[in-house]
This record gives structure tokens, sequence and C-alpha cells, in this order.
């Protein structure tokens, strides 16, 4: 007998082509057969009128830990990550040590196995400290368990420097994704530039800041002839650029995150800092460059930023107020809206959360293949809910969708063949 059967969900997965109602039979911790199996098994989710897909992925995750728990540590940001339908995700080495050496690196992989609820891949650092001077034993901190290489929070801002990690990076198939942000343009800003900030009284972030760096390693990309991921993309012009540089035949990529494609720099009017981040959110005429780019394709992945920070780093004022959002337990539907308005079918959106970031970074998870780990995603696509922010299972609560109705809502979180996810519940202790 096997050990579990979803029965009678709408099953997506854009990496095999499905899009059916089936069923998903599991034993072992792996998927053994998806369509009508005969079988039964020892426990039984009727799935009637949910979406069932792989356990989604987020690329771009702030852990906090080490170094700065009371914001969230690994554990609670895996409880968030499975409330939201997250069975992997990258966390960025921006914590304090920096997953700049082996050894942290090593340690960020042995909690989040402790905490068992949820996969977690560091990136490691492109140079040491993040200061941009150096670059990391790249290749140590892949056999210790890297998947990809960034100093988000910061850019690799030297030219010098960028060019040694994409040609280091790419020559064992690794990525290097950008934090795309030229400091000379936006240190001291803290909302997007433009009449917003003007009215608000604060410096501005041009959205050039931005565009600058993406068009100087589109062609440090190519004359590496390396891979180069653009993180949290939100402008525009960076859009257009990755756009070009793919036309190309460069090997060039990029994600969005939720709040980039569904809010507007009007969300900090009234000095909102549970709506900064970096990059801000920018002019409506961004926002739809970025939703244009989610339909052509010319960004592949959806990936929260998910950056928890404390009240106190957030209530001082606007300026002084840190930059992130939380995002793991709002990406899927928040991401939804994609399909109600027509941008994307559910497939399409799928495979922005599972297959697509998964084959990026070599990872073998993100379908619903035979043998596969059972790591799946079960969702109600209709249901509305209201955020309330302090019932969320991240230790932060900064969230700009506290009080909003939301549609589309985890039923179930099922990793390695277990429940661990279910109507609201965690239900493995770590
Ligand atoms: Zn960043």
């Amino acid at each position: 007998m096997a050990d579990l059967l979803i029965k009678d969900g709408h099953v997506i997965d854009p990496a095999n082509g499905v899009d059916d109602i089936a069923d998903v039979l599991i034993e072992g911790g792996e998927i053994v057969a998806v369509g009508k199996p005969k079988s039964k098994a020892g426990k039984t989710i009727d799935a009637k009128g949910r979406i069932v897909c792989p356990g989604l992925m987020d690329m771009h995750v702030h852990l906090r830990e080490p170094g700065q728990e009371w914001k969230e540590d690994i554990e609670s940001g895996s409880k968030a990550a499975v409330a939201g339908g997250v069975t992997s995700m990258c966390c960025m080495p921006n914590t304090f040590p920096r997953l700049d050496h082996a050894g942290v690196i090593r340690q960020v992989i042995e909690r989040a196995s402790e905490a068992g609820l949820c996969h977690v891949h560091p990136i490691g650092a492109v140079t040491k400290n993040l200061d941009g001077k150096e670059l990391t034993e790249m290749r140590e901190l892949v056999r210790a368990g890297a998947v990809a290489f960034s100093d988000d929070g910061m850019p690799v801002w030297h030219g010098g420097i960028m060019r040694k990690a994409l040609e280091y990076a790419s020559s064992f198939g690794f990525l290097v994704i950008q934090h795309a942000e030229d400091l000379q343009l936006t240190t001291g800003g803290c909302v997007n530039e433009g009449w917003i900030s003007t009215q608000l009284g604060v410096e501005g972030m041009p959205a050039e800041g931005e565009d600058d760096i993406v068009a100087r390693d589109i062609m440090l990309a190519k004359l590496a002839d390396a891979r180069y991921h653009v993180a949290h993309i939100s402008s525009k012009g960076a859009v257009e650029l990755v756009r070009r540089a793919k036309a190309g035949g460069l090997k060039v990529s990029t994600e969005a995150a939720p709040h980039h494609f569904a809010l507007t720099e009007e969300e900090v009017l009234g000095f909102n800092a549970d709506a900064k981040m970096n990059p801000p959110l920018r002019t409506e005429e961004d926002r739809q460059a970025v939703i244009e780019g989610l339909r052509d394709g010319t960004i592949e992945v959806i990936a929260t930023d998910h950056a928890p920070h404390h009240e106190d780093d957030k209530r001082c004022g606007l300026s002084c107020a840190a930059f992130g959002i939380v995002g793991l337990e709002t990406m899927l539907p928040v991401s939804l809206g994609l399909v109600r308005d027509g941008v994307l079918d559910l497939p399409g959106l799928i495979a922005k959360m599972t297959y697509n970031p998964a084959r990026l970074l070599n990872l073998d998870t993100g379908t619903l293949s035979e043998g596969a780990a059972a790591d799946i995603c079960i969702f109600d696509p209709e249901a509305t809910w209201r955020l309330d922010r302090d019932k969320l299972f991240s230790k932060s609560k900064n969230t700009p969708w506290h009080g909003r109705e939301l549609t589309g809502k985890v039923t179930h979180t099922i990793k390695g063949g277990r429940v661990v996810f279910e109507d609201g519940s965690i239900t493995v202790s770590p």
C-alpha cells in the first residue's frame, strides 16, 4: 500500500506538460504515479476543486540566520515557506557572518535539515564580506552546498571583479545573481525617484541606477561568455535590456518579485515603511513593463526577496526604515493575480515558481515526474481570505498586504511525501 494519495485534484506539472484532473500517488517520499492509479494509500487527501502542483521554489529569500535571529531564523523562515506552499528556497548571503566561507554554508544546511520543513539552498557570496573587493573561494562554497553566487543587498560594483566572478562561476556551470544598483546614484534614497519622492520630500532612487548596472553586466556576460541573472528586476529599462540580451543569444535570466508587478510607488504615500524596499516600488509604466516581461518570457522566474525586519527597524520614519518586506506567505495569492488578469495561464505561472528557477540553479526539483521527490503544493485558487500580519508564521510582520483581501490559499504543503502544512497549521514539529 502506498503512503499518500492526492485524489481528484487539478494537477499542473509544467515540466511534463500535465494540466488535467488526476490523482498523485506517493510512496517512500517519492512520486510513483500521476493519473488514475488503482493503488490504495495510508492517507488520502481529497483535492477536488484544488490545484495540485510541484512544491513552489523561491530563489530569493533572506533568512537572517546566522546573526539576526530576532527578525527571522531558519526554522521560522521554513514555517513561513511551507505556509506559502514553498518547499525549496534559496537564502541570500547577507547574514552575520556572511555566507562567504564553507563553514557557515554547511551550518545553514544543517540547521535547515534540523528544521526539516523546507529545502534550503544557500547562495554563496561573490566577494568576501560582500565588500566587492576580493572573490570568495567559490569552489569551496559549491562543495559545501552553495547553489549560486550573489552579494545581494549590495551590488558587485567593480567591473573587473564582476567579470572574474562571471568567468569563474560559469566555468563550473553556476549562476551569478546581481543586485543591480548603482550606489553612486541611489545612496541616501529611500523610494523611487519621481513625483512621489518630491511630494514626500525624501531622496529618490532613479530607475537608471538599476539600468546602468544591468547594461554593464550584460556586456560583461557577453565578454565572459557566462550565465548572468538579474535579481528582483523592477524598471522598464532593465526589462528591455534583458529582452534584447536574450534576443541576442546571451545567457541572461531574471526574476521579478510579486510586489513589483502588483504595486506601484503610490503605496509609500503616507510614509508607509511597509512599502519600502530595494529596488523600490516604481511607476505604473515600470510595473506594466515587468508584467509584459513576465508575459513574453523575458522574466522567467518569480521570487519574493522575502526580507523580514523587526518593527523597530520599520517604525522610525520612512528615510531611516529598513528596506524590504516579507513575501513567502503572500507569493502565491499575489502572483495568481497575473492569471486573473490574463497575463499568464496557470501552467505558465506555476513554471515561474517551480521548474524555471530549479533549472537555472541545476536543481532536480520543481516537477511531479515519477521518481521525483514528493514535494507538492495544493491550493484553492478561488478561496478568498484577509491577510492578518499577526497570523504570519514569519517572525516579522512587515507586509504591505496587511488587512487586504487575497484570492488563492495554500491548503497543503508536502515535502518528501510528508504533509508539513495542512489547513493553516504546521503539522510536523521541527
Ligand atoms: Zn537585492
